[in-house]
Formats: C-alpha cells, structure tokens, sequence
C-alpha cells in the first residue's frame, strides 16, 4: 500500500501497489462538441487489433451516447452507485482548494476514490483492492445501445425553441469516444494477482503481460472504465495497447526517420476532435511544467480539457472538453467541479499558443455559460504543431482554405 499523490483529487491517497512512475506519459484530449458518432476511431481500432476468433465482444476504442449509451452498459452508473453505498456522504468537492503547488486546479475531492471505497467494503467475496465488478457477458454485446437517444422532453410545440437554447439545452445527448486511460495509478494493474500488467517507463503505455496473465479477470473487475477485457479463446485478458509500435516510430509502413505516429484511432477521426502525445514526467511524478506542449496548454494552463470521472482516483491520462449544450449538474459528476470554467475556456479562445498572428476576419456575440453575450473576435491565425524532434508537420490557418474543382473533373473521383 503507498501513499500517493493525485493531482486531479488535490491530495495524496492511498493506493494499492508500489508507487513508480514513468519519464513521459501517453495523453489525449478529447472533444466532445465535435465528435459527430461516426465510428471510423472504433473500426480503425477494430480492424488493426481485434478481428481474431474471440475478440467479437471487444471494442478497445468505442463511442456511446450520454446519458443512456454505455459499453458495458450502465458501467459507470453502476460503479457510481457502488460508490455511493460505500461512502453515502457523496462525492464531494472542495471547490477552489488547490493541492500541492497548485497542483489540484479543480479543487479538493473529500470523497472517497475505488481504492478507498474498497478498504471498508464488505464485499462478501472477500476483500478487493479497488470497488468494482465484473459485468456480465450480456452487458458486454450491443456496445452501440441507446445511440443518439435524447434526455429531456418537450412538452408543447413552441417549446422546441426554448429547448435548443444555450447554456444548457432541455432536450440533450453527446457522444463520449472512449479508449483506456493509460492512469497514472491504474485499478488493472494494482488487482492483477499475477503481476501481469505493467506500465512502460518509456510512454506509461499500460500492457498486460499475455505469457503471465491466467485469465483471473481482477483486471476487468477493477478497471473502472471497464476497459480490460477478457479473451474467451485465448483465455487471457487484453486491452488497448496505445499502438504503441506506432508511437515508438517502429510502424514500418508509415513512419519516416523512425518519428512516432499517432495511434489508429486519433489519425482516423474525421470529426477532428482528438490530440494525442506525451506529456514529461517530473522525479516526483508530476507533470514537468511544459507550457509550449498543447496536452500541457489546453489541461494544465488553460484547464479547457478535465479528466473522465476522476474521483475514481486512477488519475486517468485521457481528458475531455465537455459538451457546452449539457446540463452541468450531469458535467459535473462526470468531469468534476472544472466544467464550468472548461466551457467558457472553450467558448471564447484564447491567442496564447503557438501561432503566427493574422487579421482579424469577423466578430461575432456568444453566449457565455452563465447565459451572457459576449463579443468573441476571430483571428485567421496560423497555428503550427512540431514532432517529438521539433521539426514542423503541420501547419494550418483558422480559415481553412478551400479549393474550386475544375469544371472539367467535376462530378468525379
Ligand atoms: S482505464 Fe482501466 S484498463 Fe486502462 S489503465 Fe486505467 S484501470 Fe487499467
Ligand atoms: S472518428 Fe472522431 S468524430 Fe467519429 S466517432 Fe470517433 S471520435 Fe467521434
């Protein structure tokens, strides 16, 4: 048992397993305004890693839609609900208390995370090192259910308007693209009894072991995210493996000079809401201060991107921008006390970051989350992104450029 710090709680806690950490860990903000529920991020994955006999069940990238939508379903509701019979006090916040240096930007959980809750649970199978359990093999099919249902209801015609009204709109869901988290203190690792699932020093990618793994399944029973699965042929566990020989630059096909590629499920999104990289670790297991890094800038500085129920406690590495049309009080219980601030972050940008300034091409009113206008002016900035080398690979300005199609090739491909 060690006595860490999670940054996203503002306070140590207590966890299960050594305490270690690694020189660069894999992150990635997601943003939930954009993603439209296509699905190519789920069959890039699919087809790149779980299209053997046995895997039919197992969806390492997936998309479900809030609030009903869930893969297994009901996963979080249900480990919510643990929760709450563990700790009936609640999950709560201690707004504005920031930790450690700081370090606690969304305030202080005074609840109690999966590996707290675990410690006075009396589960009668005997102890857990962290809440959970195993769904059923039902809960594992029909990964796509509840797609694009709406909460909310309307009661009378003219109510339509009113109901697709910022802030918060009445009749409501969004999409939520999930993969594993890669934590910091993942709940798979501290319950395999086989010491079978290790974190790279290298990427804090997290593996599972296949020659050491005997299928006990602790692994899926502690995740919170539900994200290791269990093989039926094979009779191991498996999980998202972070195409890792993608960002080690060893995917032959495709990497030139050996530089690390994003994973298949961030390079196929066609609603571009995905950002992939690494963030530097410090010697005590803190992010290193890395402003110029845009995992960095859009989660540390900006605070735009929060972490996905992170009163778990694993301090999960994959972030969202919340959905600015939700209702808050349903953001807050799933991103924490940040939500507020993360939409008008989002709602009215800033120019801080890497870019090349330019003129100046529109003003437009936006509403604010607390329901007022405010005046956004837009800017055809360039903004550049460089690679692990800091050589330049992309450079695009705000106003995307587009092309004519001679008349001579219209109507073909
Ligand atoms: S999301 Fe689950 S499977 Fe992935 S590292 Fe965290 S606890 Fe392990
Ligand atoms: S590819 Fe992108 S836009 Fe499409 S479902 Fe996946 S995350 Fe959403």
């Amino acid at each position: 048992m060690s006595n860490v710090y999670n940054w996203q709680l503002g306070r140590q806690m207590s966890y299960p397993y050594e305490e270690s950490h690694p020189d660069w860990q894999f992150a990635f903000v997601f943003n939930t305004n954009r993603c439209i529920g296509c699905q190519t991020c789920t069959m890039a994955c699919k087809s790149t890693w779980t299209f053997a006999r046995g895997q039919e069940l197992m969806w390492w990238n997936n998309v479900e839609t809030k609030p009903y939508g869930g893969y297994p379903q009901f996963w979080d509701a249900k480990l919510l609900k643990m929760l709450h019979e563990a700790d009936p006090e609640g999950q709560r916040w201690k707004a504005g208390a920031a930790g450690r240096n700081g370090a606690g930007p969304y305030g202080k959980f005074e609840g109690k995370t999966i590996f707290e809750a675990s410690e006075t649970n009396k589960d009668p199978k005997g102890p857990q090192v962290a809440l959970g359990y195993l769904p059923s093999d039902d809960e594992w099919t029909s990964p796509n259910i509840h797609e694009e249902t709406a909460a909310g209801r309307v009661r009378g015609p003219n109510d339509w308007t009113e109901s697709v009204s910022l802030p918060e709109h009445k009749v409501w869901y969004f999409h939520l693209a999930r993969i594993c988290n890669h934590c910091t203190y993942p709940g798979c690792l501290a319950a395999c009894p086989r010491q079978a699932i290790y974190k790279r020093k290298e990427d804090g990618i997290v593996l599972i072991d296949q020659n050491r793994c005997r299928g006990y399944r602790k692994c899926v029973e502690a995740c919170p995210y539900k994200k290791a699965m269990y093989q039926p042929v094979t009779r191991v566990s498996e999980k998202c493996v972070g195409c890792y020989p993608r960002i080690e630059g060893k995917d032959e096909t495709l990497s030139q000079d050996g530089q690390p590629l994003e994973t298949r499920c961030m390079s196929a999104c066609v609603g571009k809401i995905r950002l992939q990289g690494l963030v530097k670790i410090d010697k005590n297991g803190q992010w290193s201060k890395d402003p110029e890094n845009p995992l960095y800038y859009l989660i540390r500085e900006r605070r735009v991107a929060l972490p996905l129920y992170p009163q778990f406690g694993t301090e999960p590495n994959g972030y969202y921008i919340p959905p600015r049309w939700a209702p808050r009080a349903y953001l807050e219980q799933m991103f924490g006390p940040g939500v507020e601030h993360a939409i008008e972050q989002y709602v009215c940008p800033d120019r801080d970051f890497t870019i090349e300034k330019g003129p100046k091409v529109a003003e437009v009113e936006v509403t604010m989350p607390s329901g007022q206008a405010r005046k956004q002016e837009i800017f055809n900035d360039t903004v550049i992104g460089y690679n692990k080398a800091g050589k330049e690979v992309i450079r695009t300005t705000v106003e995307e450029p587009t092309f004519e199609r001679a008349p001579i090739h219209l109507n073909s491909i």
